[in-house]
């Protein structure tokens, strides 16, 4: 016997992944035009849901959609997606486009149609042990997305650009610079550790407000250490005691080499006795506690 197919949820309908159709006419399909969540679920419980669904208003809003489902509906509808889906660990993706109008006009509908609405989980999968042990490496690149990186809008071109070109690079992520300074990861937030202060980029149009990031920030400061909101010059990140990434189904990741567009590599953070760099003792902490925090969540 074989895994039972994945239900997802479309437009108010349970119905196996397989199987969920959409008009080629969505605007989704058309033009990126919607937004997306992805919310981890420890235990069958959805980690920190209602930071998730205040962030999708946020999307929903500056771009002028909607939200076609009431906050208790929304709670209901991804609450029995899980559950039909068996509980435990999952990664929920929720996405809500201008719906499918009669034919191509960049122009909203008018009169509008119904917003698209879907659901799907995947299984969440575990940091990786090479990560874990050895950390992961990023490449530092142009940051070629548009200015309103605080949507989470589905039009991810350049970050898929980016992200296939670390790949190629053979690095985990890419880590996005813009006039020299370092904004975030493709899909990560980016944080460096001086000492006792940790450095991350400004809540501002050039990030995505990270539902992980204000996690971490809290165990930051919770472990007695600064917080400076800051653009780190792209120069200063080899000086850094620790730098480590964050998303919602990848948690807490260290990093300890960064690849350079022109080809050069240089070490962050400790370096054990064989000269091999390692994750620090501050990511171990705060990777410890964030993992426990998300598992141990009520729902
Ligand atoms: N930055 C970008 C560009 C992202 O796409 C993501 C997640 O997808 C994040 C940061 C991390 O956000 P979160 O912690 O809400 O997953």
């Amino acid at each position: 016997m074989g895994q039972p197919l994945p239900t997802a949820w479309l437009n108010d309908h349970f119905l196996p992944l397989a199987e969920a159709r959409i008009s080629p006419l969505d605007r989704g399909f058309l033009f990126g035009d919607g937004v997306y969540e992805v919310i981890p679920v420890y235990d069958g419980r959805p980690f920190r849901l209602e930071a998730h669904l205040d962030r999708l208003d946020y999307s929903l809003d500056e771009i002028r959609i909607r939200n076609p489902l009431s906050r208790p509906d929304w709670r209901r509808v991804l609450g029995e997606l899980v559950e039909r889906n068996g509980g435990g660990d999952q990664s929920l993706y929720l996405q809500v486009t201008r719906g499918a109008d009669e034919g191509r006009d960049h122009g909203f509908p008018d009169p509008s149609v119904p917003a698209t609405r879907f659901a799907m989980t995947s299984p969440l999968k575990p940091m990786p042990n090479r990560i874990r042990e050895q950390g992961a490496s990023v490449l530092l690149l142009p940051d070629e997305r548009w200015a309103r990186c605080d949507i989470k809008a589905i039009t991810l071109l350049a970050n898929v650009l980016a992200r296939q070109t670390a790949r190629e690079m053979g690095a985990d992520e890419a880590v996005l610079e813009r006039d020299g300074q370092l904004m975030e990861g493709s899909s990560t937030t980016l944080y460096a550790l001086f000492g006792e202060t940790v450095v991350t980029a400004p809540r501002d149009h050039r990030i995505l407000p990270g539902i992980t990031r204000e996690v971490v920030l809290d165990l930051v400061r919770a472990a007695g250490l600064d917080i400076r909101e800051a653009h780190l010059p792209c120069g200063e990140l080899a000086a850094a005691d620790e730098c480590w990434l964050s998303s919602s189904s990848r948690e807490l990741i260290p990093v300890t080499r960064v690849h350079l567009a022109d080809g050069a590599s240089h070490a962050v953070g400790p370096v054990d006795d064989s000269g091999r760099s390692r994750p620090g003792p501050v990511w171990a902490r705060l990777a410890g506690e964030l993992h426990e925090l998300a598992r141990n969540a009520q729902a």
